[in-house]
């Protein structure tokens, strides 16, 4: 099967078809090998445009919301990240191409050491994962220059904003389980300023570890 070009065809037609602009999301769009990060029988369906299962009734991002999100932090070279919800590490692959460090929170021990391995494996480096619950952040390596949560929540949790910095952008699906909106929260004079995106679908933030 020949990735490279199903991974252009994704961005060209996945992303920067709907609007996707920023240069440097689109190459490391074009970069990330998303067959990696897919179970070995859903190979075929790695650069198709929908979510796909990988255990432990989770899932590894749909390419266009992952863009938008990423699209909408705005990253510097030099940032510090905190991702919620490590999952397949695909996102966290993306990160670590971003931006200068990043730590990622998973609930799921299985899925944290599996993404652990294969970031490794992969080289892909400053890219620190711990099994937790994620809502309450990473306070040792906090302030963080931004957060992205990838699982839905009822409200923001404020430990996760408590630990952005001054200026810092968070990227949170927020509503229920069936239908919720993608939140750009910014840390302005120390409160949270909201923006409401698209509409999106994530698997919950669940309360606790896995
Ligand atoms: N970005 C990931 C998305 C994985 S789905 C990818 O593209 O592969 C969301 C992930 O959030 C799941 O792996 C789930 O186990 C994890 N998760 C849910 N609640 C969590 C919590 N409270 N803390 C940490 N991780 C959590």
């Amino acid at each position: 099967m020949d990735f490279t070009s199903q991974r252009e065809k994704m961005v060209w037609a996945q992303l920067a078809g709907r609007g996707i602009r920023d240069a440097r999301v689109l190459e490391a769009m074009r970069r990330v090998p998303r067959h990696e990060f897919v179970p070995a029988k859903f190979l075929e369906d790695a650069y198709e445009d929908h979510p796909l299962p990988i255990g432990e009734g989770q899932a590894i991002s749909q390419p266009y919301i992952v863009a938008a999100m990423l699209e909408h932090l705005a990253l510097r070279a030099g940032d510090r990240v905190l991702e919620v919800g490590t999952g397949s590490g695909y996102v966290t692959a993306l990160l670590s191409l971003l931006c200068a460090e990043v730590y990622s929170v998973e609930r799921h021990a299985r899925l944290a050491v599996a993404a652990e391995t294969l970031l490794e494996r992969l080289g892909y480096r400053h890219v620190h994962i711990r099994m937790g619950d994620g809502r309450e952040g990473w306070v040792e390596h906090a302030p963080f220059d931004a957060v992205l949560v990838s699982a839905a929540t009822g409200e923001m949790p404020p430990m996760l904003f408590e630990q952005l910095r001054e200026g810092g952008r968070m990227m949170v699906p927020v509503g229920d389980p069936s239908s919720q909106e993608l939140q750009l929260i910014g840390r302005v004079n120390g409160r949270p300023m909201v923006t409401i995106l698209e509409g999106c679908r994530f698997v919950p933030l669940v309360e606790g570890i896995g």
